[in-house]
């Protein structure tokens, strides 16, 4: 398999070159398919096999179609930890070079000043940590209600960090009609649990 076989567009490949990538790991073989068709995703993966670029090649795909609007970002990705969502969002500006997509970061021990200010330009993608992403919501900054794709990051990880809550909130105020790709390393009860409630018939693929 290529990544020119994976039906993403010529702009995505060409950054994908420049990164140095010539074959798609397994991950990204079978999920960047089925996420353009716009199907659900659960992925169980760790760190390391490429999962991070198996759902923002798509999603970058996905979004050049369409503009974003003031404090309603088109997509977002929930990560546990402030250095996952700075590594995404660094992944998302290598693969996005040739895109006009915006990102905004939200993450904790940042100012909110320059987040909002983002926000109010209107974001493409959206990278957060669950806490900081409600704290701008309960101020009235990002409303989650255009949100197309919607990305869990290291769902496992959020459990142990007691992020279940978080989610199951934020999960609410996206739109019922959406696309979710869902990616844990394990698969404990809570998990299955939470999967069943945020995915709508998803491709599981386990590497
Ligand atoms: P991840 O599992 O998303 O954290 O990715 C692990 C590492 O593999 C990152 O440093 C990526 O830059 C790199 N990587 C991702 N996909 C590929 C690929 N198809 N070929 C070579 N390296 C890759």
């Amino acid at each position: 398999m290529k990544f020119d076989e994976l039906g993403l567009g010529p702009k995505v490949l060409q950054a994908v070159t420049e990164a140095g990538y010539e074959t798609p790991t397994p991950i990204q073989a079978e999920a960047i398919p089925k996420a353009l068709q716009a199907r659900d995703i659960l992925g169980i993966a760790q760190t390391g096999t490429g999962k991070t670029a198996s759902f923002t090649l798509p999603m970058i795909d996905i979004l050049s179609r369409g503009r974003a609007r003031a404090r309603m970002p088109r997509s977002l990705i929930l990560e546990p930890t402030r250095e996952l969502a700075a590594q995404v969002s660094e992944n998302f500006e290598t693969y996005g070079k040739y895109h006009k997509l915006s990102m905004a970061l939200l993450i904790g021990g940042v100012s909110f000043a320059d987040q909002e200010k983002k926000l109010d330009r209107g974001v493409d993608v959206l990278i957060a940590t669950p806490g900081r992403l409600l704290d701008h919501f309960e101020r009235g900054k990002v409303l989650l209600n255009g949100v197309q794709i919607f990305v869990v990051d290291e769902a496992d990880r959020m459990m142990d960090m007691g992020f279940i809550p978080d989610l199951e909130r934020i999960c609410k105020l996206l739109p019922f009609t959406r696309q979710t790709l869902f990616f844990s390393a394990t698969m404990p009860p809570e998990i299955q649990r939470l999967t069943d409630t945020f995915l709508h018939n998803p491709v599981k693929i386990e590497v």
